[in-house]
């Protein structure tokens, strides 16, 4: 029986190099997704292909794979890839190059009375691909708010006890804003439902366009926003809540031939000396919100 007809069809590259790294060996499934055949390879340089792998990590696991007999992995999760394939598309997340687990290990020649001397190395190549997109999906499920696809309230709540603990120990300054939409109820009672999502949807997408990337901002409700502002003080934060209100206020919402006017009350906190924990600095910032709607809405309140 050849057992080596195995890796004639299995659903994983194999390859075979010699001690100086030559190619001796390439599987159809290598052929299919390196549009390179082995006829074609074997007997090269696997550098001269795969100069991406022209790298001290690679050749120093080679040394330790010949000269030791070790075996060595790359993971997905650190390397990504080893050999620059296009990748399958999973979902709609699109990878540049496959996701690959790779393992390179000795093949030692058969010798009588003991072990052989190691002449070659294999490496082993799994598509990972879809296993990644899978978890990214997973992890993406779990952080974003279906609707709207800003952080949901179990994300936003890690942020801030994040931040929370980086002010203690480095002091930085860090602030919170919570935002609720105005008579949002009235929207959706006069326009339906879905004009009241499309507000929703709409509105985040407003908000995200003017943030920075270390803002976090998430639906901490039905239609009660916030943010997580890092590195940003009380009057910086008030400027921004103040943005956000007039990119909210300033401009009607388009919904099929609707034009809707929508406005957002805010209340801003910001940790100080007395802000124990990040419940207190929700709490405060809560009361401001509270303030603003009932002082008349569509204007931005600070804690005091
Ligand atoms: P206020 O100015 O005091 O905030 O008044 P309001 O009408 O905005 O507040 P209220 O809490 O009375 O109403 C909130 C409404 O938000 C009620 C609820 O049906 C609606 N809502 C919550 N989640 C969603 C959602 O996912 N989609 C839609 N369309 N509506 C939602
Ligand atoms: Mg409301
Ligand atoms: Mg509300």
């Amino acid at each position: 029986m050849k057992f080596s007809q195995i890796f004639e069809m299995i659903n994983i590259g194999a390859v075979i190099l010699d001690r100086e790294l030559k190619v001796c060996y390439w599987n159809p499934w290598m052929e299919i997704h390196s549009g390179i055949t082995a006829e074609k390879i074997i007997g090269s340089q696997l550098l001269d292909f795969f100069p991406n792998l022209n790298q001290k990590k690679f050749l120093r696991n080679c040394k330790s794979v010949l000269n030791f007999g070790n075996l060595s992995f790359f993971s997905q999760r650190l390397h990504q890839y080893f050999f620059p394939f296009k990748p399958i598309t999973a979902f709609d997340i699109n990878f540049e190059y496959m996701q690959q687990s790779c393992t390179m290990g000795p093949m030692r020649e058969q010798e009588n009375g003991g072990p052989g001397s190691i002449e070659h190395i294999y490496i082993i190549v799994q598509d990972v691909t879809e296993l990644v997109a899978y978890e990214k999906k997973l992890i993406d499920m779990n952080m974003k708010d279906g609707l709207t696809g800003v952080f949901n309230r179990r994300h936003i709540d890690k942020c801030l006890k994040d931040e929370f603990s980086r002010h203690k120990r480095y002091s930085r300054p860090m602030s919170f804003v919570l935002f609720d939409i105005d008579f949002f109820k009235k929207i959706n009672d006069t326009y339906g439902h879905q004009c009241g999502d499309f507000v929703l949807q709409a509105l985040s997408s407003r908000i995200k366009a003017i943030i920075r990337n270390v803002d976090a901002i998430g639906r901490y409700g039905g239609e009660e926003f916030c943010c997580v502002l890092p590195e940003t003080d009380m009057d910086a934060a008030l400027l921004l809540a103040e943005r956000f209100r007039l990119i909210i206020a300033g401009e009607k919402f388009k919904f099929e031939d609707l034009s809707i006017d929508v406005s957002i009350s805010l209340g801003v906190s910001e940790i100080r000396d007395e802000i124990d924990s990040p419940e207190t600095l929700l709490k405060k910032a809560d009361e401001a919100l509270y303030k603003a709607k009932e002082t008349g809405r569509n204007k931005v309140v600070m804690m005091n």
